[in-house]
């Protein structure tokens, strides 16, 4: 495993990216708003991690309430992994309790998953599986 990125809320990106971009001197690589999920997202690697904006495109977003709630700052960290199905099925079993019990389509493609807070010390947890990554997997899929 690996963390793949850090998402950061804001209430705006462009004004983050006085910071993160031109203050600290992070790239962005990429940007694209997530319809399903409210949010426009800029990506600036860190090495091979990057810091994820988040912004939300309207009050209903869930990024919206996080800002309400707690104002702006980390809003969870996303950790990389060969197969999400098998991480999901794992954290099941653990007791874990599960946001995404089925991955969904996150940003660049890829396949993503939260775990609640509750059952990471606090911390909101994404699980990424990049796309193509699932071409060893597929005997596990139905
Ligand atoms: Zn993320």
């Amino acid at each position: 495993m690996k963390i793949e990125h850090i998402g950061i809320a804001t209430r705006s990106i462009e004004e983050a990216l006085q910071f993160w971009r031109d203050a600290l001197g992070l790239e962005v690589t990429h940007a694209e708003t997530v319809e399903e999920q409210g949010v426009n997202v800029a990506m600036l690697p860190v090495g091979e991690p990057r810091v994820e904006l988040l912004e939300p495109t309207g009050p209903d977003s869930p990024v919206a309430k996080f800002l309400e709630k707690r104002g702006p700052g980390i809003h969870h960290i996303a950790v990389r992994v060969a197969d999400i199905r098998a991480a999901l099925a794992r954290l099941k079993a653990g007791g874990a309790r599960l946001i995404d019990e089925e991955p969904r389509v996150g940003a660049g493609g890829c396949l993503v998953a939260f775990v609640h807070p509750t059952s990471a010390g606090g911390v909101l947890l994404e699980l990424v599986e990049h796309a193509g990554a699932a071409d060893s997997h597929t005997q596990h899929e139905r």
